[in-house]
């Protein structure tokens, strides 16, 4: 008998009429007779809320008690997710990450699933039951709750498709599949079929929210194809496979954008060796995560120009750390809040040349100016200013034919 899990996220879970339909897609994949297990995010706000409490209780809340915290929206949409199914007539009870155990590794709010212990969803599922299991949450070895980063449920679907040994996971969540740009941003994106791991990872990372990026390397790592569908229309999904079966010739398969970039540029800064290790040293000692970074040429040898971009959330910090650093000296500081990321994403790239020349010609007839760029064998980003990313995603979504 075949083993399925899905996975609902919030938006899906987010009303009690939203539970109930929930129940119905589960139930109708126990109707084909097959051993469905069900992974839940938290009701729609829930998590935020909690993450939104920490931070009026104290301005340095414990990490452990926050995991403790932010884990517990899962915990209500679980019980209700079961609760209803029984009411329907199934057999079905929730768990929560300890009671397994899903056992982690790593730092508080980003650990990562080391095992899930599938002894006793497998006596359950045998017995005919549908276990509803917490997303979001595991458990250290101080058995102390932990959780493993924002939209984490996805990762604790593809973690428990391997454990449990299913033959397939769906995602399901409220767009009908992965598109070629997020559709809620741009209305003539078209929903992908198939997609390579490796350009979703990438389409992720670079902000297309539908999949979080750790699931999509865990998913790679253990060959796990995940199907992405809506749970509020019956239509076929999207395939994001390793697998090259079927592939359409596209050489651009997606355009992701970011929000809530900050550039920051540092004018005069001497030129020698060891300067920019000084620079960003602080940075990562702070958890602060640089992206992209340029160094100008030096004009006269002895000083440049270094520009990186960072989370708007982190400039605070950035500033103050700069400006205390005694290691470095520079002129001049200046940040620019409002940048956004546009990468274009597809493994066409590698065998296709002149791919940067479109992108950056299509940008500049339509008079947006790029200010940093970075590339990757199957991507190419550039930044711009937060103002020009509808426009820049119009004209290349138009270029690379995926209108
Ligand atoms: P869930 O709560 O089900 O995990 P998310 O909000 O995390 O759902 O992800 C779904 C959202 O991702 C969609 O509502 C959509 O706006 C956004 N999104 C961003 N980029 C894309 C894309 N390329 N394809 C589909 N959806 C996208
Ligand atoms: N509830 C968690 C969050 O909002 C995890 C998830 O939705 O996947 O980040
Ligand atoms: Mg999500």
């Amino acid at each position: 008998m075949k083993t399925v899990v899905l996975k609902f996220g919030g938006t899906s879970v987010g009303s009690i009429d939203r539970i109930k339909n929930v129940c119905k897609i589960i139930a109708s994949y126990k109707k084909k007779n097959v051993k469905v297990l069900a992974i839940s995010s938290a009701m729609s706000g829930v998590t935020n809320d909690l993450v939104n409490k920490s931070k009026l209780i104290s301005n340095n809340f414990d990490k452990a008690e926050y995991d403790t915290l932010v884990s517990t929206g899962e915990q209500a949409s679980c019980a209700l997710i079961a609760g209803r199914l029984k009411h329907m007539g199934f057999r079905s009870r929730s768990w929560m990450s300890w009671q397994l155990p899903i056992l982690t590794e790593g730092p508080y709010s980003g650990a990562r699933i080391s095992k899930i212990v599938v002894k006793e969803l497998n006596k359950y599922l045998k017995s005919g039951g549908i276990p509803i299991i917490t997303g979001f949450q595991g458990v250290n070895s101080e058995l102390r709750l932990t959780t493993i980063g924002r939209s984490g449920s996805d990762a604790s679907a593809i973690m428990l498709a391997k454990f449990i040994k299913a033959e397939e996971c769906i995602i399901y969540t409220d767009v009908d599949g992965v598109y070629t740009t997020d559709p809620r941003q741009y209305k003539n994106a078209k929903k992908i079929k198939k997609i390579f791991y490796d350009e979703m990872l990438e389409m992720a990372s670079l902000g297309s929210k539908v999949m979080q990026p750790t699931s999509v390397q865990d998913a790679k790592l253990n060959k796990i194809d995940i199907q992405v569908k809506s749970s509020f229309v019956k239509k076929s999904g999207t395939l994001i496979t390793g697998s090259s079966k079927a592939f359409s010739n596209q050489i651009i398969t997606g355009i992701s954008s970011t929000k809530n970039d900050a550039k920051i540029t540092i004018v005069g800064v001497k030129d020698r060796p060891g300067i920019a290790a000084s620079i960003f040293k602080p940075l990562s000692q702070n958890l602060i995560n640089v992206d992209m970074v340029i160094q100008n040429i030096s004009l006269n040898g002895k000083e440049t120009d270094l520009t990186f971009t960072i989370k708007s959330d982190d400039l605070k910090k950035t500033e103050k750390l700069i400006k205390q650093n005694k290691k470095i000296s520079y002129k001049k500081l200046s940040f620019d809040k409002d940048v956004s990321k546009v990468s274009i994403i597809g493994v066409g790239m590698i065998t296709t040349p002149g791919i940067t020349y479109r992108m950056f010609q299509a940008l500049a007839l339509k008079k947006v100016n790029i200010l940093v760029i970075s590339t990757s064998e199957i991507k190419i980003s550039v930044l711009v200013s937060t103002k020009n990313v509808k426009k820049a995603i119009t004209v290349l979504h138009k270029e690379f034919k995926l209108d």
